[in-house]
């Protein structure tokens, strides 16, 4: 009887661990962004290599308030992801804004100050910008060329990479692992493989 009591026990506390530990999930957010083989070939890299659900949204217009137009015009990746933040559905555990425009952020040193030239880096165009760790990542395809499979593939590692941040993954030194910095330079994500280092893996698993 006593036996029978602990099988009962042991079936109903693994049936509700089971239940609770669901995949995380990612809402894509195109803003202005209307691929959908683009669309595609993210949600197919995030649940192939995360082995996360990737739910699509609908298009969405960029919002007037993250605009600005010191060197080019463009958006503000830091104004967007706050903005992310508050359209993610209470559902979903991470939002991953996809957009056609430029976006820019500051660049800051390790010691809090804006990189130097400051013309320079105030208003600096980036690829993709995401928290570490957070549950906000915004990618743009502006600076990724014309070449529709070369686009596809660095719009694939960029958008690893920022999900990497998402999950506390710093940038890494093992070469070709998809958490490099771009250290200002497309080449750099083109010499990646899409994949983590192990170090990244078992970083990323235990979060
Ligand atoms: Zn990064
Ligand atoms: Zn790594």
């Amino acid at each position: 009887m006593r036996h029978f009591l602990l099988i009962i026990l042991w079936v109903v506390f693994y049936a509700c661990h089971t239940r609770t530990a669901r995949k995380p999930i990612v809402a894509l957010q195109p803003m202005s962004f209307d691929s959908v083989e683009q669309i595609d070939s993210v949600r197919s890299v995030l649940e192939r290599y995360y082995g996360f659900t990737v739910v699509v949204l609908d298009n969405t217009n960029l919002p007037e308030s993250t605009f600005i137009n010191v060197k080019s015009p463009r958006y503000r990746a830091d104004k967007l992801l706050k903005y992310l933040q508050t359209i993610k559905p209470d559902t979903c555990d991470y939002i991953m804004g996809l957009t056609t425009e430029d976006i820019s952020t500051t660049k800051w040193e390790s010691n809090g100050k804006v990189k130097q030239p400051a013309s320079r880096y105030l208003d600096w165009g980036i690829f993709g910008l995401g928290y570490r760790p957070g549950d906000a990542s915004i990618i743009s395809t502006h600076r990724l060329g014309k070449n529709p499979e070369v686009k596809l593939d660095r719009l694939q590692k960029i958008c690893m990479h920022e999900l990497g941040h998402n999950l506390g993954l710093p940038h890494c030194e093992t070469y070709m692992c998809v958490m490099s910095d771009a250290a200002e330079s497309i080449k750099t994500i083109d010499n990646e493989a899409k994949s983590l280092c192990s170090k990244c893996q078992s970083l990323a698993a235990r979060d």
